[in-house]
């Protein structure tokens, strides 16, 4: 007799629901912070033909030094820091939980924020504390530092600006936060292009810090780049759990490529805040829309009986994120990608109707 999945499959990953994401097809796509503007049709022409030229029957080069160069110049990455990429940021905060599983070993953060601390942490075998933010998602800064004297983590991920709430934490309380952290801290700014706040000219003169941030959000979500500086002592020992081919010779050289054209993506992301602004004045004009802070390409609502306005939505072939039920902080509460000018107004439209 042959042992089954179940009986083999570590608890805590049959417990696990598979990451979902709705079909999309025909619909109005709101639900996942991409970028809702494609590339310029010259570019998108240039990409294609350097892609044709690559040896794709060769390995990348793991150390990909041209790349690494390109995003150094491109996002200001302070000399003394050394850089590690990931096939998305996703995989950069499997490999810090990889990497510092140690047996009891806590990885600590915010709640609600990004799944993917939490799910990393479980994959990992590293022990999850999750430290509640205040009802209007502001850091309770005091109970937070005490979670992290009573939970010693190895290390804390924070999001800056927070996902799925879209507000910034001071940047004091951060700079607590560091200051006080027994282990590493990686401060997530995947939203950077919309934030325009950094921690990243802060790694040199903290050793235990680590700025991570991604292309997804900035347009490129569909290549799969993330990045993250810290003091070379760290990547070094990230850099040994990270799979050596792990960034494909295709997402490489159209990164160095769109990198040479960042600005193109810089005002794709300026149309986005725009955009964003507009949409929360008209958000704030709705009757029972309350929107939440943001400085991020979403904007977080909560609407009375959020599972069936979601629903209504659906029906009307615009795909937002339901929170509802995700996390108790997070009742009633939708998540809107910020689109086009035509995108938001009929979202606007059908939400209006399904109020
Ligand atoms: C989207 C997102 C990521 C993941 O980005 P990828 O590089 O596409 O894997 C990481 N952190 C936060 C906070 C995000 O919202």
């Amino acid at each position: 007799m042959k042992a089954t999945p179940q009986q083999l499959v570590r608890e805590e990953i049959l417990a696990l629901e598979a990451y979902s994401v709705t079909p999309a097809a025909g619909m109005i796509k709101l639900d996942a912070m991409e970028n809702p503007y494609r590339l310029p049709e010259a570019l998108r022409e240039e990409v294609g033909r350097l892609v044709s030229t690559l040896p794709i029957n060769r390995y990348p080069d793991p150390t990909a030094p041209e790349l690494k160069a390109r995003l150094r110049a491109a996002f200001e990455i302070p000399a003394a820091a050394a850089v590690l990429i990931g096939n998305g940021s996703d995989e950069i905060i499997q490999i810090v939980a990889q990497t510092l599983a140690r047996q009891g070993a806590v990885l600590l953060a915010p709640e609600p924020s990004f799944v993917m601390y939490r799910v990393s942490a479980l994959l990992a075998g590293m022990r999850y504390v999750g430290v509640p933010l205040a009802p209007d998602f502001t850091l309770d800064l005091e109970r937070f530092l005490a979670a992290m004297r009573e939970a010693q983590p190895a290390v804390v991920f924070i999001a800056y600006p927070n996902n799925p709430t879209g507000n910034l934490f001071p940047e004091a309380a951060l700079a607590r936060i560091i200051a006080e952290a027994p282990g590493l801290v990686v401060v997530d700014e995947a939203y950077h292009a919309f934030a325009g706040r950094t921690f990243l000219d802060r790694v040199p003169a903290n050793p235990n810090l680590m700025v991570m941030r991604t292309v997804s959000k900035l347009g490129l979500a569909g290549i799969r780049l993330g990045y993250a500086a810290a003091a070379p002592e760290w990547i070094a020992e990230l850099d040994k759990v990270r799979p050596p081919y792990n960034v494909s010779v295709v997402t490489q050289c159209v990164a160095e490529r769109l990198l040479e054209h960042l600005d193109v993506l810089e005002r794709q992301a300026e149309a986005v805040k725009r955009e964003r602004a507009a949409l929360v004045g008209r958000l704030q004009d709705l009757k029972g829309v309350a929107p939440f802070p943001t400085e991020a390409n979403f904007i977080l609502i909560r609407v009375p009986h959020a599972d069936a306005v979601f629903a209504c939505l659906k029906e009307r072939k615009v795909l937002v994120r339901n929170l509802s039920g995700s996390h108790p902080l997070l009742a009633d509460c939708l998540r809107l990608t910020v689109g086009t000018p035509g995108e938001n107004a009929l979202m606007l439209d059908a939400l209006a109707e399904c109020l």
